[in-house]
């Protein structure tokens, strides 16, 4: 079966005809889309949506070149991340590194430093390996052959086939957040579409309705649709290019599918953390924790939450804040720094995937910044001049906000956590 969601299976006693290219085409037609979207509203689907792609496509940055480089850059950054945020970070990024040359040969702490603050920064640290490798093995070239791609670290089917479709005209169809509720919603199919069988059809979807003359842009036409027109929520039938192929919009509830993905649970984790400051306004950070051999790092990991990257001495904490941070302190502080005087600052909220942060963080006074090995004395509001992670990011705001205005406090850091 060349189109299946698990739904509309045929009747086991039914024949089985091998599919040609053409029938696959109309098995694909008649099951999922609506039944006028024969060979011929194959065709007026493909012309409609690249025609309102080429009037309606947002000017973005990326959409200027073909260089499979800077395609690559844009791909990674793009990846659950909202376009404009990532913009001002690509241009950053290919002035800093024009080439794969230029970010192979770069420090690591340098490319997380302008990376940071876009998060998920195992993105940023496969995009240098794969730089690297694309030097050692290729020259400096990126390569052109699906499975050289493929191999590159960081790179999976979608980002594989984005690159290559789009830098080099490849016939392959991405599939992604986007695209498969777009093509959800063109079949009227419910439920998770990320559960893996149903998955793979969307993907063999895709690759039927692929525009084969442009697949790079029909790739991006099929992403745009689903980023601006066919939204989670509320789409936007009415200005929808492709709206009377669609069986969700016929529905009369388009919004309705493929409807809600199971959501895991939200785990609350509380950290403590200490922003030592000098009468110079000097702070403490903490170097970026080493890889631990670990598979599979507890949710309250320090080391998972400040993305293995600089970072105020920061616990875990179970009960009570101020205690457990003073113990760490102790542990970790060379002797002599006499009774540490902790000042509550505002609570720090992030969320990271399944996980709630709550950071409870204390001004520190201090004399003089104690010495750690690996850690860096520097003036707080010069954080960002090291790769930081957004955790950090919002403590240190907290703390320079707290140093010019005085704010609430929270009445109590003393916590009651369940176990
Ligand atoms: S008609 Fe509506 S639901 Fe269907 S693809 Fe277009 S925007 Fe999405």
């Amino acid at each position: 079966m060349a189109f299946d969601f698990g739904i509309d299976r045929p009747p086991p006693d039914k024949p089985k005809r091998k599919p040609s290219k053409v029938s696959a085409c109309f098995l694909f037609c008649g099951r999922i889309l609506p039944a006028m979207l024969n060979r011929d509203g194959i065709k007026t689907f493909r012309k409609q949506l690249l025609a309102w792609f080429t009037q309606f496509q947002r000017d973005l940055p990326w959409r200027h070149t073909k260089d499979p480089y800077a395609v690559w850059i844009s791909e990674i950054m793009l990846q659950q991340t909202r376009v404009a945020a990532v913009i001002p970070y690509y241009e950053r990024f290919l002035a800093r590194f024009p080439d794969v040359r230029a970010l192979a040969e770069a420090s690591q702490e340098e490319v997380l430093r302008l990376w940071s603050g876009l998060g998920y920064y195992s993105r940023a640290r496969n995009l240098q390996k794969a730089a690297q490798q694309i030097v050692a093995l290729y020259g400096g070239e990126f390569p052109r052959d699906e499975e050289e791609v493929m191999a590159l670290p960081g790179i999976g089917p979608y980002t594989g086939a984005a690159i290559l479709s789009i830098a080099l005209g490849a016939k392959q169809a991405v599939l992604d957040g986007n695209v498969a509720r777009v093509l959800a919603r063109l079949g009227a199919v419910r439920g998770d579409f990320r559960e893996p069988r149903r998955w793979q059809s969307l993907q063999r979807s895709a690759g039927e309705l692929l525009d084969r003359k442009s697949p790079g842009d029909w790739n991006q036409a099929m992403m745009e649709l689903g980023a601006m027109v066919c939204t989670p929520r509320a789409p936007q039938c009415l200005l929808c290019p492709v709206a009377k192929f669609c069986r969700a919009r016929q529905s009369g509830d388009p919004e309705a599918f493929p409807g809600k993905r199971k959501k895991r649970e939200a785990v609350q984790i509380v950290l403590a953390a200490a922003v030592f400051s000098t009468p110079r306004g000097q702070t403490l950070l903490m170097p970026p924790p080493g890889d631990k051999k670990e598979n599979k790092p507890a949710a309250d990991d320090v080391a998972t939450l400040v993305s293995r990257m600089w970072h105020f001495p920061t616990v875990a904490i179970r009960k009570d804040a101020s205690t457990e941070l003073r113990n760490y302190l102790a542990d970790s502080l060379p002797p002599g720094n006499g009774a540490l005087q902790l000042e509550p600052l505002n609570r720090v909220r992030h969320a990271v995937t399944y996980r709630s942060v709550t950071v409870l963080a204390f001004r520190i006074a201090i004399a003089k910044i104690p010495r750690i090995q690996g850690a860096r004395s520097i003036p707080l509001k010069d954080f960002s001049t090291l790769p930081v992670s957004n955790l950090t990011r919002k403590i240190a705001r907290a703390a320079l906000l707290e140093s010019t205005e005085p704010a609430a406090k929270p009445d109590t850091l003393k916590l009651s956590l369940k176990p």
